[in-house]
């Protein structure tokens, strides 16, 4: 069997960006399972594995393009202080704001004085060159069922 439309694939990976540091890895986790073709992992890594067989290992280096995206300064908004209330806002800290097309986005504060803080819209990965180490351990055919929700059930899966 290999990989292609409507296969639950189990992978195991380990992302690096350029400089070779660990950004993720399922290694001393449950491997990733997730159904080919439904969008469940970037663009990009999906392209890569179609194709591929059981055993298969890859390297592949891929543009911010097929994965997070550019980064898009214009993601960057500077607020008043008083609309984050009491709270102590720093840098580093993430909150759940409205997005440009009405979508729910992750933000993160750059910068926080007493009058303004900056938040950052972009993906934590936007910009960035990702390069994945990806092991082939599992292949199987979805169920009707996990077709019909675009996600995979059972291990691994969605629970229900
Ligand atoms: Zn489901």
């Amino acid at each position: 069997m290999t990989i292609a439309e409507n296969k639950v694939v189990t992978i195991e990976y380990t992302l690096k960006n350029d400089q070779g540091e660990v950004l993720d890895t399922s290694e001393g986790r449950e491997p990733l399972v997730y159904l080919h073709g439904s969008q469940g992992i970037i663009p990009g890594l999906e392209n890569a594995l179609t194709g591929k067989v059981v055993g298969d290992s890859l390297t592949v280096r891929i543009t911010p393009e097929d994965a997070y995206g550019e980064r898009d300064d214009s993601m960057k908004q500077e607020v008043p202080r008083e609309m984050f209330g009491d709270e102590d806002v720093e840098v580093g800290m993430q909150y759940h704001a409205q997005g440009p097309d009405d979508d729910m986005i992750v933000v993160t504060v750059i910068d926080a004085n007493e009058t303004h803080v900056t938040v950052d819209g972009n993906h934590p990965l936007a910009g960035v060159h990702l390069n994945f180490d990806v092991a082939v351990k599992d292949i199987r055919d979805a169920s009707a069922e996990e077709l019909e929700h675009g996600h995979v059930h059972g291990e691994g899966g969605h629970q229900h």
